[in-house]
């Protein structure tokens, strides 16, 4: 029986799934808080995030490579190997434009055989609409979707013969949601969240207009700064010193 706080969970298997690298960053302080407890938590990428930079001597080859190295950097402040990073690969920026069928049957057929406890993501609610970047938009709904074609095995049937029964994913954790009902305390993995963050180098401050391999002094301190701060917002509200928001949701 799963406890109903995922803070108490141990020995489990969580996957996010984020449009790009940087999108788990939503919830980097709930993995590290997971993985303290021996859980594992593995991180999906629809993406390659080869098209957001500002810098014009950049190619998108690079970038994608760039923002690779980054997203393992940053996994491996939170706790997450390597190994647990799954890369799908599609063009940044044109998700939507991925064949649905063989989207969902690709995040089908990795729900089968990672068969996690909990799914993160963000949430397909009711702002998705709203959303500037339609790989978020694209992820979320993707991803919802292929957690309902995992349940059944008359989806995909040829991933029978593979050896990926069917598996229900028991709680989904939405991020970036505009109706959060579920608050973790990361006071102990802020730090952590903060380090993680400040791996993406090229993604914020002055490297997005030019690229370099370090943080400018003068981002990283606005960034120590501002993410405590926001994430102290957030749980003040709740009586917690930092914490990260998500609609918790069992129905999906
Ligand atoms: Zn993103």
């Amino acid at each position: 029986m799963l406890p109903e706080r995922i803070e108490e969970w141990q020995g489990r298997t969580v996957v996010c799934f984020g449009a790009h690298p940087d999108d788990d960053l939503h919830a980097a302080g709930t993995f590290a808080r997971l993985v303290d407890r021996g859980n594992a938590v593995h991180l999906v990428m629809y993406t390659n995030d080869d098209k957001g930079s500002m810098d014009r001597s950049i190619t998108s080859e690079r970038l994608a490579a760039i923002r690779k190295a980054e997203q393992e950097a940053a996994a491996a402040r939170i706790g997450v190997p390597r190994e647990h990073l799954h890369w799908l690969g599609h063009r940044d920026g044109e998700l939507e434009y991925v064949d649905r069928r063989l989207l969902c049957r690709q995040v089908t057929a990795i729900l089968r055989r990672l068969r996690p406890d909990a799914v993160f993501s963000f949430d397909p609610g009711a702002r998705f609409e709203q959303w500037h970047k339609s790989d978020h938009r694209s992820a979320a709904l993707a991803t919802v979707d292929a957690i309902r074609a995992a349940h059944w095995h008359l989806y995909f049937p040829e991933l029978l013969t593979e050896g990926l029964e069917p598996h229900e994913v028991p709680v989904c954790f939405f991020y970036d949601s505009r109706e959060p009902n579920y608050f973790v305390d990361i006071s102990d993995t802020i730090e952590r969240k903060v380090a993680a963050f400040c791996c993406h180098v090229s993604q914020f401050g002055r490297r997005l207009h030019r690229y370099e391999s370090e943080l400018h002094p003068e981002d990283r301190a606005r960034f120590e700064a501002a993410i405590p701060a926001y994430c102290a917002s957030v749980g003040e509200p709740h009586g917690l010193a930092y914490a990260e928001a998500f609609r918790r949701s069992t129905e999906h």
